[in-house]
């Protein structure tokens, strides 16, 4: 290590090497922390099913990785010090981080807080660089981050926050769609698959009056997607019940993380419904023009939300008492709960306890 690499912040995280490889304990150094940097010493990290796309390369033309790489953008901690210039925290906060850490800041998306279509590109939290283009971002599977204080979200929460993690990306994801496309009382919402996205979709689309059915490959889901808001479920893999769902939603939130068909989930869509996709399959999915066409009907999509709108949301959640659902493990256990997500057999999120590392 050179000595301008060895100024900074020495902290150690879990990165893994390679698609194939195993996470292995990898020290390194963040920044030093500027005068708008907060420290945030790491509480929990969640595990999204997007570190998992990402360590295994399943996104190589898009967003491909480059290792080693310490992934997680489900951030929640204490922040252990301040900037000088810092305005919105102090030692002590309990504060957040989300999928990017930095933007352009001047272009029309940045000014109008929709940081994360910044026309440069936003500087993700990990698998890509601050916006220098060079020096490498690595996530919250670690013990600190350095953020600037305007890309870091506040928490309002005192007691256990394994549950908060998870809204910085499973609640952001699901909660913009659902208040873009104006998902309220009176509408027939489905919320496809019932993972980490998906439960919060479930609890989000309840608190905001919405009638919530479950589209799910998992039969055994049916008891807990009730009890987090839903009043309906089928079983995608059953044709009857499919077909019996057929043309009944106004809207569908996709949140599926492997190949399915788009045209099957298109079809349960009433005149002018709406279905957006957030699941990031690693292959595409042909679409037949018919699915669109018979029906008036929109194909959207969405990535996960600006700052403003992910305060909002926190706000949003803690009004309504939503938080993720989790299964906490400690850092050993990543590939366990690697193996466990993509076979769907996650209830609901696993998050990472960092206090002991
Ligand atoms: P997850 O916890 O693994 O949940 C995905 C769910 O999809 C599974 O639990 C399963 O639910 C369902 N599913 C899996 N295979 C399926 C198949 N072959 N056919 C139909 N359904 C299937 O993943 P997640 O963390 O919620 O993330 C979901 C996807 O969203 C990932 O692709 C992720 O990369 C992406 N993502 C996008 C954004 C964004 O901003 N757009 C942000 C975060 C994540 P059932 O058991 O109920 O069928
Ligand atoms: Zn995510």
């Amino acid at each position: 290590m050179s000595a301008a690499e060895t100024q900074g912040l020495a902290t150690r995280g879990f990165a893994t090497q390679g698609p194939e490889a195993k996470f292995e304990a990898f020290n390194f150094v963040r920044r030093e922390p500027g005068p708008h940097d907060i420290v945030i010493e790491i509480d929990y990290c969640g595990i999204c099913h997007s570190d998992i796309h990402q360590a295994k390369n399943e996104w190589p033309d898009v967003m491909p990785a480059a290792y080693p790489m310490v992934p997680g953008h489900e951030i929640v901690g204490r922040i252990s010090a301040v900037g000088n210039e810092v305005t919105k925290f102090a030692v002590g906060d309990v504060a957040g981080i989300g999928c990017f850490v930095d933007s352009c800041r001047v272009c029309d998306p940045c000014k109008a807080g929709i940081e994360q279509y910044c026309v440069k590109g936003s500087a993700m939290t990990y698998n890509g660089t601050e916006m220098d283009r060079v020096t490498p971002t690595y996530g919250g599977y670690s013990k600190h981050y350095v953020i600037d204080e305007k890309y870091a979200l506040k928490v309002n929460a005192t007691g256990d926050l394994s549950g908060v993690a998870p809204l910085m990306c499973a609640g952001i994801t699901t909660y913009s769609p659902l208040k873009h496309w104006k998902v309220g009382p009176g509408k027939k919402v489905a919320i496809a698959g019932l993972g980490g996205l998906g439960h919060m979709g479930v609890k989000i689309a309840a608190a905001m009056g919405a009638d919530v059915t479950v589209l799910s490959t998992s039969p055994s889901k049916e008891k807990d997607a009730r009890s987090l808001g839903a009043t309906g479920f089928v079983n995608v893999r059953d044709a009857e019940a499919l077909a019996a769902a057929a043309g009944t939603f106004d809207f569908i939130l996709n949140t599926i993380a492997a190949k399915h068909d788009y045209n099957q989930y298109l079809g349960l869509l009433k005149l002018e419904g709406v279905m957006v996709i957030v699941g990031v399959p690693s292959e595409p999915i042909p679409l037949n023009a018919f699915s669109l066409i018979w029906g008036n009907k929109v194909l959207a999509g969405s990535v996960i939300g600006g700052i403003p709108e992910t305060q909002e949301m926190l706000d949003f959640c803690a009004d309504h008492n939503v938080v993720s659902d989790v299964e906490v493990i400690t850092p050993d256990r990543i590939e366990e709960a690697y193996d466990r997500t993509v076979k769907a057999d996650v209830r609901y999120r696993f998050v990472i306890d960092m206090k002991n590392v």
